[in-house]
């Protein structure tokens, strides 16, 4: 075993300022580091941006020989070997986009253990060239960065990572003893133990941080004039760049194209584009010349963009675990960045639909109980983080001082009579419409649509005048939430009666409805880090 390397605590922090520049390990990293340079195999749990290269990248540098980094992504893997070779470590990669010429030049000098680190690809690694080279090269310490991908209960499973489990047993005199470090930012504790137990991973040690990001600002706006929101925001921080998700490639596009009709550099990306005006578009918003990228969820792994100061999610993510890690991708500075949830009942109903389509039963309640638990994040009066983090097993205490119900408190209204016009009005209208049509008829619109249904005569025509639309929105979200109001399953989201309607319209059940408050109408905001 060659783990002679000296890994005194004084001489860690000396490389991490001398060859990384940073004054100040972030949580677990040393102890992380000293772990593995004992030569113990080790799981690291670490929320995106929490710094998990840097816990292979050290260490390589107080081990005698080389470091193997397997990594899923040719992008992030020669990200990583630029910023290394710019502080002046040897570092290469080697995966299919080389010239055969230039990938053996490499595979000689990782074996005469020219490098300090070599990044591999999955199906390098397992490839011929690859086993040949692994029979040769003097390898201290194997990394495998993103190791959720070896899980078919990740969110990104790779078949291709699987083969990584045969490492061991395909070379056991020489890998019996090197220390393996799996580092993935997915929490789930199903996943977890897949990568243990698929990496034949010896009595791992395992690391895992908290998952909360005190630097994102997590918001939920009701989604109502969305545009118009967007805008603001973005009259109002000229210079924050940013990703915005939809569920839809055609919303990608729509969106994209309306904030570039004013002006707005904003680019589409989503799996229906040309593979080059893709990847344009990635390297257009990562190196700063398109202010904004309009994407569906094809956009994100590996993205290493560290100043991403805003995610937008346009439409209702289907689960807690994918929301997390798209807004995850504002902020891996540190710095303060935003993430806005646009949320509406409408929404709801249209992921519901989706979930309807799905042939197995069993698939179909896993979707339901992800569904309700993302409902019940954008749907709480209480600190975000409670729901957010108990997705990944973490109980959170609450009042995160970073989350729009922690910074700026709902204001609670009175509401039992408003909610009694709203039903009243559907049931007038014998529960044929939807929500638009309803307000319409409150509000005493006099549009065609309204006179050719005589909905202008009546009686609860116009009694909401008084109101604006949002208001009558947030009404009815607060009714669907708790079952006071139906909303069909399908493309018309036809609105109807409950149960329990009846006891509101009889007025016995009081009615209150929270209005968020944007975190940005309150000056007197510092987030604790
Ligand atoms: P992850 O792989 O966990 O998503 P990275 O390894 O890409 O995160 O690190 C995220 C950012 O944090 C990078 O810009 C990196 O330079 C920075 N970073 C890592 N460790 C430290 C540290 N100890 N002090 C300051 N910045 C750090
Ligand atoms: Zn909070």
């Amino acid at each position: 075993n060659a783990q002679i390397a000296d890994n005194n605590t004084l001489d860690l922090a000396t490389t991490l300022q001398d060859t990384f520049g940073h004054a100040q390990f972030r949580p677990l990293q040393q102890e992380i580091i000293q772990c593995l340079l004992k030569g113990n195999d080790t799981l690291v749990i670490m929320p995106t941006g929490g710094g998990k290269s840097l816990c292979f990248q050290l260490p390589a540098l107080h081990l005698p020989h080389t470091t193997l980094v397997i990594s899923p992504l040719i992008a992030l893997m020669q990200n990583q070997v630029d910023a290394l070779q710019a502080s002046g470590i040897a570092a290469t990669c080697i995966n299919s986009s080389l010239e055969p010429a230039e990938a053996s030049e490499r595979e000689r000098a990782a074996i005469r253990g020219d490098y300090k680190l070599v990044y591999l690809s999955p199906e390098r690694l397992m490839s011929s060239a690859g086993y040949r080279l692994l029979t040769k090269m003097p390898v201290n310490l194997i990394a495998i960065d993103e190791a959720h991908c070896i899980s078919e209960w990740g969110h990104d499973f790779r078949p291709e990572y699987r083969m990584l489990g045969d490492l061991r047993i395909q070379h056991p005199d020489r890998f019996a003893k090197t220390p393996i470090v799996a580092l993935t930012a997915t929490a789930t504790p199903r996943v977890a133990e897949d990568i243990q137990r698929q990496l034949h991973l010896i009595n791992p040690q395992i690391f895992h941080t908290s998952f909360e990001r005190p630097n994102l600002r997590y918001e939920i706006r009701p989604k109502h004039e969305m545009m118009k929101q967007v805008l603001e925001y973005l009259e109002q921080n000229q210079d924050h760049e940013g990703i915005i998700y939809c569920q839809s490639r055609a919303r990608c596009e729509q969106i994209a194209e309306q904030l570039q009709r004013r002006g707005i550099s904003a680019l589409p990306y989503h799996a229906g584009l040309e593979n080059n005006v893709r990847k344009q578009n990635q390297h257009d918003f990562i190196y700063g010349s398109a202010r904004i990228i309009v994407a569906t969820i094809a956009f994100g792994m590996g993205i290493d963009k560290p100043d991403v100061r805003f995610v937008f999610h346009a439409d209702l993510p289907r689960h807690i675990e994918g929301y997390y890690q798209e807004t995850g991708r504002a902020g891996r500075d540190g710095m303060i960045a935003d993430c806005i949830l646009f949320y509406s009942a409408a929404d709801r109903t249209k992921v519901e639909y989706f979930i309807e389509q799905k042939e197995d039963p069993e698939q179909r309640d896993h979707a339901y109980w992800q569904l309700n638990k993302m409902i019940r994040y954008a749907h709480t009066t209480d600190c975000r983080c409670i729901p957010l983090l108990d997705y990944f097993g973490e109980e959170h205490s609450g009042d995160c001082g970073h989350c729009d119900n922690c910074l700026n408190p709902p204001k609670l209204i009175e509401a039992t009579e408003d909610a009694r016009k709203l039903l009243s009005a559907i049931a007038r209208t014998d529960q044929r419409y939807g929500l638009s049509h309803i307000i319409d008829i409150l509000r005493g619109s006099n549009a065609q649509k309204i006179i050719d249904r005589n909905h202008h005569n009546l009686s609860v025509h116009g009694i909401g005048r008084d109101k604006p639309k949002s208001h009558w929105l947030n009404v009815a979200e607060t009714l669907l939430r708790d079952g006071h109001l139906g909303m069909t399953i399908d493309e018309f989201r036809t609105t109807h009666l409950t149960e329990s309607s009846p006891s509101i319209l009889r007025g016995e059940l009081p009615i209150t409805v929270a209005i968020s408050r944007a975190i940005s109408t309150r000056e007197d905001i510092t987030v604790k880090r």
